[in-house]
């Protein structure tokens, strides 16, 4: 081969490869060996998106003044959809023009903030087990990720009091995330008194995750960071259509607060990207109009497959909390199993893949994540297949 030897910045050349796409390398293993396989390892909807919504994107489609570049922050309507919901969801009151921000996917949004508010060397605090853009963008803008453990005597919530004086105070960001990937954990209102004290104390902006504030079960509703009183002063809430409407694929999310915040994310944003396709906006703003109706039919459909799967692994002896939101189930490993052994063991042995909790970061060690993205059937039939292999 003619050419120079590429090397890769070390921003990249120092990272482990994305969590979900070593799993997948697992998977296409499996697969071609002939393996039944059933896949509880990633949280992506396996349900389609509700058909208005497609309906509405196939006329906005066809609409030419709907062909140019979007504007940067998101159609007005679109935003001004999402402060409507806000209040009625969360009686939480936004200006659709300056505290709302459209965003390609919440991915993108999380991925991009750092770049917006952290010098190189400031400090980003992130929960760990988490998602693992918070870590990695932080890292990508020139700062420092540092973890917050979140351990079982805590009940999966960060400890403030646990993170160091020096930290706190080169802290510039810290990312939240209820209902929470990957332990489903819900954190209440004081929880979320307690971090606004702590960022106000140290001058932290916190930018709160909430792609999962609508799958939750038993009727049980999960809060909006923004519902807690001085929210709206130190920080942003990140949202997404991807959950709540199966609509993974479309792109589509948005984040909402203090307005300084959401300029410097715009900021960041204009400058590399043109945001979304009108079309997909339009979409979206029927999704929002009828969450409830849209929703409630998938919410059913979630709780029905968790209880199968809890009830069924705790049969088996297996150690873990009945989660009450989200996609996700926060399993102890076996004595005598690590994370990754555990998790090697249900796939080669039973045909199930899982998530490595040690994946999501290191105080995840000792725990796998399922999810329940999956039919009953399937649920059912990887229960049975556990049942038949001792451990
Ligand atoms: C799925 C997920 C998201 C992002 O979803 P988008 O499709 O990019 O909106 C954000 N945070 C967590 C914790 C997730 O699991």
């Amino acid at each position: 081969m003619d050419g120079f030897p590429i090397t890769y910045a070390e921003r990249i050349s120092t990272l482990p490869p994305y969590l979900f796409a070593a799993i997948d390398d697992m998977k296409q293993k499996a697969i071609a060996q002939g393996v039944d396989i059933i896949n509880l390892g990633i949280g992506d909807p396996d349900l389609p998106t509700p058909a208005p919504i497609i309906e509405r994107l196939k006329q906005a489609a066809e609409d030419p003044k709907h062909h140019q570049y979007p504007s940067y922050d998101g159609m007005l309507t679109f935003r001004t959809a999402v402060a409507r919901w806000y209040q009625r969801r969360f009686g939480v009151t936004l200006d659709p023009a300056s505290e709302v921000l459209t965003l390609i996917g919440s991915k993108e949004g999380i991925g991009h903030i750092p770049l917006a508010f952290l010098n190189a060397d400031d400090v980003a605090l992130v929960p760990s087990p988490g998602y693992p853009v918070y870590p990695v963008a932080a890292s990508f803008a020139g700062g420092i990720p540092y973890p917050m453990p979140l351990l079982k005597q805590n009940g999966f919530l960060p400890d403030f009091d646990a993170i160091p004086k020096d930290i706190a105070q080169k802290a510039k960001l810290m990312f939240l995330n209820s209902p929470n990937n990957p332990t489903s954990v819900v954190a209440d209102k004081e929880f979320f008194k307690k971090a606004i004290a702590f960022a106000k104390g140290h001058q932290i902006i916190i930018c709160h995750d909430a792609a999962y504030s609508e799958i939750y079960y038993d009727g049980l509703r999960p809060a909006s960071f923004l519902e807690t009183e001085g929210a709206m002063d130190v920080g942003v809430e990140f949202h997404s259509l991807s959950k709540t409407f199966n609509m993974t694929g479309w792109r589509i999310g948005f984040a909402a607060g203090r307005k300084e915040v959401i300029a410097g994310l715009g900021k960041v944003k204009s400058n590399i990207d043109s945001g979304v396709f009108q079309a997909i906006q339009e979409a979206g703003i029927t999704a929002l109009e009828s969450d409830d109706q849209l929703t409630d039919g998938l919410r059913h459909i979630y709780q029905a497959r968790r209880d199968v799967l809890v009830p069924g692994l705790k049969k088996l002896g297996l150690e873990l909390e009945n989660p009450t939101a989200a996609f996700y189930v926060w399993i102890s490993v076996p004595p005598g199993f690590t994370s990754a052994s555990f998790t090697a063991h249900l796939l080669e042995k039973m045909g199930i893949v899982t998530t490595p909790g040690n994946g999501f970061g290191d105080p995840g060690e000792g725990y796998i994540r399922m999810t329940v993205t999956t039919s009953k059937e399937r649920l059912t039939e990887a229960v049975e297949r556990m049942q038949k292999i001792n451990w």
